[in-house]
């Protein structure tokens, strides 16, 4: 793990609300890792928890001014690059594109934390824990699938976020997952493909490696090689979770490359076999 050129393309920082890490911790955390390039994803969400609209101007100023004072001085010449992971921006792509127009940054995360409009806009994790049976779930994973096939038509994203994101909150009880949507999803990884972009794996602070393997191995399937891997750190102890676990399977798979971005242009690295 350690001869691979090793990224963590998402992980956060203080300047996402549920997040209290400075940028130079999580720096540390990945160099402790083994990480040569990170990118750190602040969220800039569309839509509150609730339900509510939130600005769809993204407020650069903050991520900007605390990314400029490390990316010279990361220890062991680490490369640090800026990117964001962007919710919902299904609901406005015009104004997600116009904010999108900064030259520093390298790379966007296109994600869904919400339901749709049509749905209420409540957050897909205050959702999934009010749901008091398996329909619930199965009209939630329904409703972000037609999210899902939305967002993929849009502009601004270079990969797809965490794609399995409800069934990190689903009751597991429920035994759901997304072959009733495979067909669905197919498509989707398809549309990606044909635009050059991709998905990244995400391996949330090491909680959801196992549940990845089928999504990928069908991505795989389609020709998807564009991808970026991430963790999804929220604090430094979760930098680069579950990467050797992560690494393995995508070698079992297939996968031959991981990417990094300059410029919202991916750059392939050699994974280990
Ligand atoms: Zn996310
Ligand atoms: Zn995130």
């Amino acid at each position: 793990m350690t001869a691979m050129y090793l990224s963590d393309y998402h992980f956060h920082t203080r300047c996402s609300s549920d997040s209290t890490a400075t940028l130079a911790q999580q720096v540390q955390a990945a160099r402790e890792a083994g990480v040569r390039e990170l990118c750190v994803t602040d969220h800039w969400n569309l839509l509150d928890q609730q339900g509510n609209r939130l600005p769809t101007v993204c407020d650069w100023a903050p991520s900007l001014a605390q990314w400029r004072e490390l990316r010279d001085r990361c220890p062991g010449g680490l490369e640090l690059r800026l990117g964001v992971e962007v919710g919902n921006g299904v609901l406005d792509p015009a104004a997600v594109d116009a904010s999108l127009e900064l030259p520093e940054l390298d790379f966007v995360i296109g994600s869904l934390h919400s339901q749709s409009a049509a749905a209420g806009g409540r957050g897909i994790f205050t959702a999934a824990h009010a749901c008091t049976k398996k329909e619930d779930g199965t009209a939630i994973l329904d409703d972000y699938m037609d999210m899902l096939e939305e967002l993929v038509q849009t502009r601004g994203w270079d990969v797809l976020g965490h794609v399995i994101y409800p069934l990190r909150y689903l009751p597991p009880e429920y035994g759901l997952d997304l072959r009733p949507w495979w067909d669905r999803l197919a498509e989707v990884f398809r549309a990606a493909v044909d635009q050059g972009k991709g998905i990244e794996m995400n391996t949330s602070a090491g909680a959801t490696v196992d549940q990845w393997r089928e999504v990928l191995a069908l991505y795989r399937d389609l020709g998807g090689e564009v991808l970026t891997l991430g963790s999804d750190a929220h604090s430094p102890q979760f930098m680069a979770a579950a990467f050797p676990q992560a690494l393995a399977l995508l070698g079992e798979l297939g996968f031959r490359w991981l990417c990094v971005y300059r410029r919202r242009t991916p750059l392939f690295c050699k994974l280990d076999s």
